[in-house]
C-alpha cells in the first residue's frame, strides 16, 4: 500500500520536499528557507512588521498625530492597541495642564471611537 506523502515546493528555488506528516513538511520547509534564503526571510519579516504597524500604530505614532491636533486612525481592538492607548493616556494625563483644548478634544474623541469599536459590537 502506498503511503500518502505531503509535498511542497520552495517558492524561491523550487526545491521539492516530501514528508510523512504536514508538521514534518512545514518544519523541513522552514529549515530550508532559513538555511538557503536567510536574507529574503529577514526582508519578509521586516515587511510584515511594517505592514502590521500600519494597522497597529505604536504609542509614539498615536501621540505624534494627537499632539498635532490630527485625528489618528482608530486601530482594530487588540491587546497591542490597548497597550499603546494606555501609554498615550498616561502621557496626556501627565501633561494635561499644558495641552490645548483642541488636542484634548482629539484625544477624548479618539478614545471614545476606540471604545465603541471594542465594546460597541457587544451591544448589538
Ligand atoms: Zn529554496
Amino acid at each position: 500500500m502506498m503511503t500518502k506523502l505531503y509535498k511542497a515546493k520552495c517558492s524561491r528555488c523550487k526545491t521539492a520536499f516530501r514528508r510523512k506528516t504536514r508538521a514534518e513538511l512545514l518544519s523541513a520547509l522552514r529549515q530550508h528557507l532559513w538555511k538557503r534564503h536567510r536574507a529574503w526571510m529577514i526582508s519578509r519579516i521586516k515587511a510584515g512588521k511594517k505592514e502590521a504597524s500600519k494597522v497597529n500604530p505604536t504609542a509614539q505614532q498615536i501621540l505624534g498625530k494627537v499632539m498635532k491636533g490630527v485625528f489618528p486612525m482608530v486601530p482594530p481592538p487588540s491587546h497591542h492597541a490597548d497597550k499603546a492607548i494606555a501609554i498615550v493616556d498616561v502621557a496626556m494625563v501627565a501633561t494635561r495642564a499644558k495641552l490645548s483644548p483642541a488636542v484634548l478634544m482629539v484625544w477624548s474623541a479618539f478614545k471614545a471611537m476606540y471604545r465603541f469599536k471594542k465594546f460597541g459590537k457587544e451591544l448589538e
